[in-house]
Formats: structure tokens, C-alpha cells, sequence
């Protein structure tokens, strides 16, 4: 089927009460698998690429090779951009087929995030595609977006309620207690935040950094109203990093390279599987 937005799958998993997987990609093999693991448990499934990734596949390439994908699966294919902080840029990947579209400018003041976010959504909802927005700082590091321990803060849930009436958001990302990259403590979600801003807003909610967070502590924050979770860490560094560099030491002289990325894909597709199963959206396409 053709790519859908954001906006048609969370809505569906607000209702249904479980999250959808939105995967990190850099390349074919890697979203070939993170496409064909959703398809194998008939979920729905977001594929989203960083700035930094779009730049390396450029924008065209990336939308004409996700939308074959999508018509080829038979599930519901979101293609998504994560963490943009550049309205030209964002904008330019709209006109080019991303069906969703991040603009974080949780750096800024609240004002100016209203600001900023607003002209997104009114450049993107004229034409069909969603936007997802971030209030709080995840800690951590994104690309060229690092955020100290000290600078992460988390969201305030009467922000919200703000925010979302100003702007016009599909989709909220929110500071839990999640950060980007690998945890180097056990990571403490604060859960009580997470139903304090479910009670007062029903805008679907986003967790980023969700490589290493228990599967039960993934569950308890569905269970309050979470219904997109992010995986990218696992998927460059385990799927994608890990089984190149392990299977392409392996290759006898003269071999063909693509029994690696085949291998690549599977890896992907494994993780993928292991997620959408926590997430609760197996069957849900
Ligand atoms: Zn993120």
C-alpha cells in the first residue's frame, strides 16, 4: 500500500492502547528489514531517518525507495524525519514524500518552539503530512544535537496542554527519563509524569531512546499512554554495525558481498520483531 501518515497509525494505537515501532534506517538492507520484521507480525510501522541520514541517501532516493517497500509489504508504512531542527530542510523533504515530518526545537524557549512548530505544521497539513514536536529535553546524543545530564529536563505536563492547542501537532515527543545512546545507570522512567500528561491531553505521545529500557518498564509506560517508541541506537549499532563487522571478516577473498547485508537485513528484521512484540502492535496492520 502506499505510505500513510503518522497521524492515521497513532490514532489507531491511541484507541487500541499500544505503541508503534518508528525505526532508525541508513540504507536498503537495513529498512528492507525493518519493513519485512513488521510485515512477518502484520504491524503497522514507522521507518524514520535522521537529518544526518537523509544526507547521506539523499531525500529522492530515501522516498522512492521506502514508498517500493511499502507497496510491496502490505502493511501500513510510515516514512518519518527524525530530530530536524531546519524549516527549509523539513520542508524540503515534505515536497519530496516523507508522509511525516519532526521538527525539534525543544532547545528553545517554549515561545519560540510555538513559534517554529507552528509554521511546520501549517507548511505540512496543507499537504497531507504529519508533524511530531518535543517538549522537555531528552538527554544524550542525536547527531549534532547533544544535551549534557545537567541540561535534560523533562516536560511539564501544563506545557502541554498549551502547546498542543498552539500548534497543531500530531504527535508529542516527551522528557521521561529516556535519553539517546546506550544508559550508563539503569534508566528510572518517570511514570507518574507520563499520566499526569495523558490525563490532561490526548495527543498521542512519542518516547524516544527506547534501546535498553526494560521490556516491562517499555509496557508499564504503553499502559499509561505512550504510543510511539523509538529504536535507533540498537539498530545502527547491534543490527546494522555489529552483524557488517562480524560477517564481513568472515568473507573468504573473491566473495559476494551481499551474503554480509544479507545478514545485516536479517539482524534488523530480528530486532524489529523482538520490539513490535513488547509494543503490542503484532496484528494491528
Ligand atoms: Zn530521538
Amino acid at each position: 500500500m502506499p505510505l500513510v501518515t503518522l497521524r492515521s497509525v497513532l490514532r489507531a494505537s491511541l484507541k487500541g492502547n499500544y505503541a508503534v515501532g518508528s525505526f532508525n534506517f541508513f540504507g536498503l538492507e537495513n529498512v528492507q528489514g525493518i519493513i519485512k520484521g513488521a510485515a512477518n507480525l502484520k504491524a503497522p510501522v514507522i521507518v524514520q531517518a535522521s537529518p544526518g541520514a537523509v544526507k547521506h541517501m539523499g531525500e529522492k532516493a530515501i522516498c522512492g525507495m521506502v514508498a517500493g517497500l511499502a507497496d510491496e509489504s502490505g502493511v501500513p508504512v510510515v516514512l518519518h524525519l527524525d530530530h530536524a531542527t531546519d524549516y527549509d530542510f523539513i520542508c524540503r523533504c515534505i515536497d519530496n514524500g516523507f508522509t511525516s515530518v519532526m521538527i525539534d526545537a525543544s532547545r528553545k524557549s517554549l515561545h519560540e518552539n510555538i513559534d517554529i512548530t507552528s509554521r511546520v505544521v501549517d507548511y505540512a497539513s496543507r499537504r497531507g503530512v504529519s508533524v511530531e514536536a518535543e517538549l522537555g529535553k531528552v538527554g544524550g546524543s542525536e547527531e549534532e544535537i547533544k544535551v549534557e545530564d545537567k541540561d535534560a529536563y523533562f516536560t511539564n505536563p501544563e506545557d502541554v496542554v498549551t502547546f498542543v492547542k498552539a500548534t497543531g501537532i500530531d504527535a508529542l515527543a516527551i522528557a521521561v527519563g529516556t535519553i539517546h545512546g546506550f544508559y550508563k545507570s539503569e534508566p528510572k522512567l518517570d511514570f507518574n509524569r507520563i499520566a499526569a500528561i495523558r490525563s490532561l491531553s490526548d495527543i498521542p505521545l512519542v518516547l524516544h531512546g527506547g534501546t535498553g529500557i526494560p521490556d516491562y518498564d517499555l509496557t508499564r509506560a504503553i499502559s499509561l499512554g505512550v504510543n510511539k517508541i523509538n529504536v535507533g541506537t540498537e539498530l545502527w549499532l547491534v543490527g546494522y554495525g555489529n552483524t557488517l563487522k562480524k560477517y564481513a571478516s568472515m568473507m573468504p577473498d573473491n566473495s559476494d558481498p551481499r551474503k554480509v547485508m544479507e545478514q545485516v537485513r536479517e539482524a534488523c528484521m530480528h530486532i524489529v520483531e523482538e520490539k513490535i512484540t513488547v509494543f503490542g502492535s503484532v496484528g494491528k496492520a
